[in-house]
Protein backbone atom coordinates (compact mmCIF):
# COMPACT_ATOMS: atom_id res chain seq x y z
CA UNK A 1 0.00 0.00 0.00
CA UNK A 2 1.14 3.23 -0.83
CA UNK A 3 2.57 5.55 2.12
CA UNK A 4 2.84 9.09 0.99
CA UNK A 5 3.25 12.47 2.63
CA UNK A 6 1.69 14.35 -0.44
CA UNK A 7 -1.00 12.61 -1.82
CA UNK A 8 -1.44 15.11 -4.10
CA UNK A 9 1.67 14.62 -5.61
CA UNK A 10 -0.28 11.36 -7.16
CA UNK A 11 -2.89 13.89 -8.96
CA UNK A 12 0.03 15.93 -10.51
CA UNK A 13 1.96 12.64 -11.75
CA UNK A 14 -1.53 12.34 -14.04
CA UNK A 15 -2.50 15.78 -14.48
CA UNK A 16 -5.86 14.19 -13.18
CA UNK A 17 -8.05 14.59 -9.61
CA UNK A 18 -7.66 11.40 -7.78
CA UNK A 19 -9.04 12.28 -4.53
CA UNK A 20 -6.38 10.37 -2.15
CA UNK A 21 -7.54 12.87 0.40
CA UNK A 22 -10.95 13.31 -0.20
CA UNK A 23 -11.98 16.93 -0.44
CA UNK A 24 -8.45 18.25 -0.73
CA UNK A 25 -8.38 17.83 -4.19
CA UNK A 26 -11.50 20.48 -4.97
CA UNK A 27 -9.70 23.00 -3.05
CA UNK A 28 -6.77 25.22 -3.95
CA UNK A 29 -4.06 22.43 -1.97
CA UNK A 30 -4.41 20.10 -4.64
CA UNK A 31 -0.48 19.56 -6.45
CA UNK A 32 -2.33 19.56 -9.88
CA UNK A 33 -4.06 22.96 -9.16
CA UNK A 34 -1.31 24.51 -7.68
CA UNK A 35 1.11 23.27 -10.22
CA UNK A 36 0.47 22.12 -13.25
CA UNK A 37 3.33 20.09 -13.37
CA UNK A 38 4.93 16.54 -13.05
CA UNK A 39 6.64 15.77 -9.99
CA UNK A 40 10.45 16.07 -9.81
CA UNK A 41 13.04 18.02 -11.31
CA UNK A 42 12.38 17.04 -14.44
CA UNK A 43 8.80 17.46 -14.63
CA UNK A 44 7.98 20.57 -16.59
CA UNK A 45 11.17 19.51 -18.64
CA UNK A 46 9.49 18.56 -22.33
CA UNK A 47 5.99 17.11 -23.27
CA UNK A 48 6.87 13.17 -23.19
CA UNK A 49 5.24 10.79 -25.73
CA UNK A 50 3.63 8.27 -23.69
CA UNK A 51 3.87 4.74 -25.34
CA UNK A 52 1.24 2.57 -25.62
CA UNK A 53 2.72 0.26 -22.90
CA UNK A 54 3.02 3.50 -20.48
CA UNK A 55 -0.26 4.80 -21.48
CA UNK A 56 -1.65 1.44 -19.82
CA UNK A 57 0.63 0.82 -17.01
CA UNK A 58 -0.30 4.53 -16.07
CA UNK A 59 -4.10 3.23 -16.02
CA UNK A 60 -2.93 -0.06 -13.72
CA UNK A 61 -1.22 2.49 -11.59
CA UNK A 62 -4.17 4.69 -10.96
CA UNK A 63 -6.35 2.39 -10.20
CA UNK A 64 -4.09 0.79 -7.77
CA UNK A 65 -3.71 3.95 -6.06
CA UNK A 66 -7.68 4.66 -6.07
CA UNK A 67 -7.75 1.33 -3.82
CA UNK A 68 -5.01 1.52 -2.33
CA UNK A 69 -3.40 -1.97 -3.44
CA UNK A 70 -0.35 -3.31 -3.57
CA UNK A 71 0.90 -4.78 -6.96
CA UNK A 72 0.57 -8.23 -6.09
CA UNK A 73 -2.74 -7.65 -4.03
CA UNK A 74 -4.13 -5.92 -7.63
CA UNK A 75 -2.92 -8.96 -9.18
CA UNK A 76 -4.17 -11.80 -6.97
CA UNK A 77 -7.81 -10.06 -7.41
CA UNK A 78 -7.30 -9.87 -10.96
CA UNK A 79 -6.16 -13.36 -11.06
CA UNK A 80 -9.40 -13.92 -9.20
CA UNK A 81 -11.61 -11.63 -11.35
CA UNK A 82 -10.54 -13.63 -15.05
CA UNK A 83 -11.41 -16.86 -13.05
CA UNK A 84 -14.96 -15.84 -12.89
CA UNK A 85 -17.47 -16.05 -15.17
CA UNK A 86 -17.89 -13.04 -17.56
CA UNK A 87 -16.23 -9.97 -18.46
CA UNK A 88 -12.82 -9.78 -16.46
CA UNK A 89 -12.90 -6.13 -16.34
CA UNK A 90 -16.47 -6.09 -14.89
CA UNK A 91 -15.64 -8.32 -12.46
CA UNK A 92 -12.49 -7.09 -11.20
CA UNK A 93 -14.56 -4.13 -10.15
CA UNK A 94 -17.38 -6.13 -8.57
CA UNK A 95 -14.21 -7.21 -6.40
CA UNK A 96 -12.72 -4.19 -5.71
CA UNK A 97 -16.03 -2.70 -5.04
CA UNK A 98 -16.68 -5.07 -2.09
CA UNK A 99 -14.11 -4.33 -0.19
CA UNK A 100 -14.58 -3.88 3.38
CA UNK A 101 -12.65 -0.17 3.26
CA UNK A 102 -14.59 0.50 0.12
CA UNK A 103 -17.78 0.22 1.32
CA UNK A 104 -17.67 2.28 4.24
CA UNK A 105 -15.92 4.75 2.18
CA UNK A 106 -18.67 4.69 -0.32
CA UNK A 107 -21.13 4.78 2.66
CA UNK A 108 -19.78 8.21 3.61
CA UNK A 109 -18.18 7.26 7.15
CA UNK A 110 -15.03 8.26 5.85
CA UNK A 111 -13.66 11.16 3.56
CA UNK A 112 -10.97 9.09 1.65
CA UNK A 113 -10.35 5.25 1.01
CA UNK A 114 -7.39 5.67 3.31
CA UNK A 115 -9.18 7.16 6.36
CA UNK A 116 -11.66 4.44 5.54
CA UNK A 117 -9.21 1.50 5.83
CA UNK A 118 -7.62 2.97 9.20
CA UNK A 119 -10.84 2.83 10.66
CA UNK A 120 -11.63 -0.80 9.56
CA UNK A 121 -8.27 -1.71 10.75
CA UNK A 122 -8.61 0.07 14.12
CA UNK A 123 -12.30 -2.73 14.40
CA UNK A 124 -14.47 0.44 14.73
CA UNK A 125 -16.54 -1.29 12.10
CA UNK A 126 -19.29 -3.87 12.83
CA UNK A 127 -19.60 -6.11 9.99
CA UNK A 128 -23.07 -8.54 11.11
CA UNK A 129 -22.89 -7.43 14.79
CA UNK A 130 -18.94 -8.43 14.30
CA UNK A 131 -15.83 -6.22 14.70
CA UNK A 132 -13.73 -6.95 11.54
CA UNK A 133 -10.25 -5.64 11.19
CA UNK A 134 -9.45 -6.55 7.08
CA UNK A 135 -9.95 -4.17 4.81
CA UNK A 136 -10.32 -6.32 1.63
ZN1 LIG B 1 -5.19 16.24 -5.37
Amino acid sequence: MLRLKSKCKICRRYGEKMFMKGERCLGPKCGSTRRGTRPGMHGRAFKRNISEFGQQLAEKQKMRYTYGLTDTGLRRVFTEASEMHGKTSEKLLQILERRLDNVVYRAGFAISRGIARHLVSHGHILVNGKRVNIPS
